[in-house]
Order: structure tokens, then C-alpha cells, then sequence
């Protein structure tokens, strides 16, 4: 049986895989396809639903530029997404519970967060529809000795193109899931083993009332405290939303994670009330009415929450050889390869990496 030969694979269907795609289908007649392991499109960028009366991102969350880059991703100059889309900036400050007392801190930059809608629902239903995406396909085999490249995926499904858009966490290309054969460039390998993929989770709690402040984290010791990228804050989830729910988001991060890796569920959501009641008297617990437990350290094909480079901020680091084409056939994109600074970790900068390899690719197609 003789496979086609497409011109692009894209492997996930992430922020920066659909938008990679989404440029290749929209403004060229190259063939293309998505494999997507899971069975949704979105990686990193999910929503719960039914758990509030509003939609909840259990992944990214907050737009942590100008809501403009909605616009800047969709790139229609006849429509943009933000005439419908409505967001709220956020607030400038947290508090923070030290020795039986509440301090106020300014918060490192300006957010905003979608109102009644997620990142999730901009990519569904902006980037996705129309795109060629085939999920529930694990690529496990990349023989890219020469073109066209030879894909296969755990379902025995196979593929070839001409050039690989590969948007997979670097937790993934560091634990070798994607069989490259032969193994990438002891270059590309080392600068994707600098990186580290911090672990972490998110959890969502129902209360009967809401006692709680709007953003604020408690002072913890942790034993190893050396990730500087580590982070634990709670949040009223219901910002900005049209809401009658009291909904409060707990993000974990890097070594404050790392402390809930193991534990059950219950024991993640018993241990944050217990912490909870200390400072605001018990309240958290009387009034708890149920709990979600979103956790990235185990998702089998993320591994992790994003990536942590190095505190050089003046460096790209190993950012520049990971942006290096491999032999002109395979590119590595996503968050953890910002197209052109080191913004990395977030959902925009992982959106325009994708359109920035999708780039090099149709210029290599059209010579
Ligand atoms: C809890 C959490 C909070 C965050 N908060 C924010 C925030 O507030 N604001 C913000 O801007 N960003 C935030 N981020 C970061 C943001 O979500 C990510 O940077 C972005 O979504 C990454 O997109 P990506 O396309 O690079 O990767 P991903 O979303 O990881 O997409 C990669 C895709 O590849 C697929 N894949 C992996 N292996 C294979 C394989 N072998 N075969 C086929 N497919 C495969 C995966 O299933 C996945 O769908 C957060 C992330 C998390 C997890």
C-alpha cells in the first residue's frame, strides 16, 4: 500500500499546532494534516464545564498581553475575534498571608482574563474549524533520514510528508515518545534537555459562600526551594464572570507541586481547605461543596505545565538551536521555542511559534 505523500504533518493539536495549520489552510493549497495523540484538540488549553455557571480553563487561563493578540493570531483583516470576545483586565495586586497577617504586593505585570469564554473556546472555535485533524494518533516513529519523512502512530496508522511541524512539550521530546530515528542532533537534544518542565496542577473548589480575597498565596518553606520558576496562588476562578457560583482556583507550580505529586485527589483538596482555614478561620471547610483536581505532572502527553529555561533573561539560551530546521524537513515549535524572544511558557507565544515554523515551511514549499 503506497502512502500519500502530504507536504506538511503538524504533530499536536496545541495553540501552536492548530495555528501552524490554521495558516497553512487558510493561505496556501499545500496538504496538510494534524495528528493529534489525545482525543481533543487544544493540548494545554482545556475547559471544565458543568462544574460552575461558567466555563473554567483548567490550563492557561489568563491573556497576559493586550487582548489585541487574539486578533493578532486570528490575522483576518476582514473580522476580528475581539468585536466578540469579551475580556476584562485584571487586577494589580495579591495579598499574601505572613505570621497571622494579610500583606499586599503588586502583581508583576498586566493580565487579562476572557469573561464567560477560555482560551480553549478561542482556538475551537476560531483556529480549529475547517483544519484536517486526525486525533487519538500517538506519533511513536519519526524516520526522517530522508524526505519524505516517515510517521507512524501507535495505531499502526502510517504517514508521510515532506516537512514536520513538531509542537510536542519539551517533556515529551526529553522523554524520547516521538522515536525520532535517526536521533536529533546532539545540539537540538542539549538544548532541548535545558529546559525544564515544571510540573503542576490546577484545582477548582465550590463554596456555599465566598470568604475569600480576590488573589493572594500563603508563605511556604519548601525543603529544595531551588526552582525560582515556582508558584502556588489561590484565585477567585469567578473574576470578571457573569456569576452566580463561588468558585476558587488553586495553580501550583515547580516545587510547590512537586509536594502534591502522589497524593490522591481528596488528600490534594483536604490539604489546600486546611490551609485555607488557618487564615480565614475554618470558613473553607464549612462551607466546601465540592472540588476539581486538574493535574499536568501526569498528563501522559504533556508531562507538566510549561517549560523553565534559565534566570538569564538577557539570554536566549538554548532557544535559537532548537529553532534550527532539521535538515530542512523537521521544526521544532511551541511554547517552549518562542518565534522571536524569549516570552516563553505562554499560549500566545506557543500560537505564534506555530505560525512562525508554518512560515519557514511554505517558503521552502514555494521555491
Ligand atoms: C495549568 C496551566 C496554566 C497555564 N496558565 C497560562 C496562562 O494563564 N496564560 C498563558 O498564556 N499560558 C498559560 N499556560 C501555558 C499555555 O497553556 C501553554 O504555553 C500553551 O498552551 C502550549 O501550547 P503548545 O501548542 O506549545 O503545546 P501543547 O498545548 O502541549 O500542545 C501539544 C500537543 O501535542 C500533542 N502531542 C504530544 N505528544 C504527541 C505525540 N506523540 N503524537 C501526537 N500528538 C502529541 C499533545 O496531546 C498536545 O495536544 C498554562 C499552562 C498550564 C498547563
Amino acid at each position: 500500500m503506497t502512502t500519500e505523500i502530504l507536504d506538511v504533518i503538524v504533530i499536536g493539536a496545541g495553540a501552536a499546532g492548530l495555528t501552524a495549520a490554521y495558516d497553512i489552510h487558510h493561505d496556501t493549497s499545500f496538504t496538510y494534516k494534524i495528528l493529534e495523540a489525545s482525543d481533543v484538540i487544544g493540548g494545554r488549553l482545556q475547559k471544565l464545564e458543568g462544574f460552575a455557571d461558567f466555563p473554567i480553563d483548567i490550563g492557561g487561563e489568563w491573556i497576559h498581553v493586550p487582548p489585541s493578540i487574539l486578533d493578532e493570531i486570528y490575522n483576518d483583516p476582514n473580522e476580528n475575534p475581539t468585536d466578540t470576545i469579551e475580556t476584562v483586565q485584571y487586577i494589580q495586586t495579591y495579598e499574601e498571608w505572613e505570621d497571622e497577617e494579610w500583606n499586599t504586593y503588586d502583581l508583576w505585570n498586566t493580565d487579562y482574563k476572557f469573561k464567560n469564554y477560555t482560551w480553549f473556546d478561542f482556538f475551537n472555535d476560531w483556529m480549529a474549524p475547517g483544519l484536517d485533524v486526525e486525533l487519538n494518533c500517538t506519533v511513536d516513529a519519526i524516520d526522517w533520514s530522508s524526505t519524505p519523512v516517515q510517521l507512524s502512530c501507535e495505531n499502526g496508522k502510517q504517514w508521510a510528508a515532506k516537512h514536520v511541524i513538531v509542537t510536542s512539550s519539551v517533556k515529551v521530546l526529553q522523554d524520547h515518545d516521538l522515536g525520532f530515528s535517526p536521533s536529533l542532533p546532539q545540539d537540538t537534544q542539549e538544548a532541548i534537555d535545558e529546559h525544564y518542565m515544571l510540573p503542576g496542577l490546577k484545582v477548582f473548589m465550590k463554596f456555599q459562600r465566598r470568604f475569600y480575597k480576590e488573589a493572594f498565596t500563603f508563605v511556604e518553606d519548601h525543603e529544595d526551594n531551588e526552582i525560582p520558576e515556582s508558584d502556588k496562588y489561590y484565585y477567585a476562578a469567578t473574576f470578571g464572570q457573569d456569576s452566580n457560583d463561588n468558585v476558587l482556583g488553586m495553580f501550583a507550580a515547580g516545587e510547590p507541586a512537586e509536594f502534591f505529586i502522589g497524593m490522591t485527589d481528596n488528600q490534594i483538596i483536604g490539604n489546600l481547605l486546611e490551609q485555607l482555614d488557618d487564615a480565614y478561620d475554618g470558613a473553607a471547610s464549612n462551607n466546601f461543596i465540592e472540588g476539581f483536581v486538574q493535574d499536568w505532572t501526569n498528563s501522559t502527553f504533556v508531562k507538566g505545565v510549561y517549560t523553565y529555561l534559565n534566570d538569564d533573561w538577557d539570554s536566549l539560551g538554548s532557544i535559537p538551536t532548537m529553532r534550527q530546521p532539521l535538515k530542512d524537513r523537521v521544526f521544532l515549535a511551541g511554547e517552549a521555542v518562542p518565534a522571536d524572544n524569549y516570552e516563553w511558557g505562554f499560549a500566545h507565544e506557543a500560537a505564534l511559534s506555530g505560525r512562525f515554523a508554518a512560515e519557514r515551511v511554505v517558503e521552502l514549499l514555494d521555491d
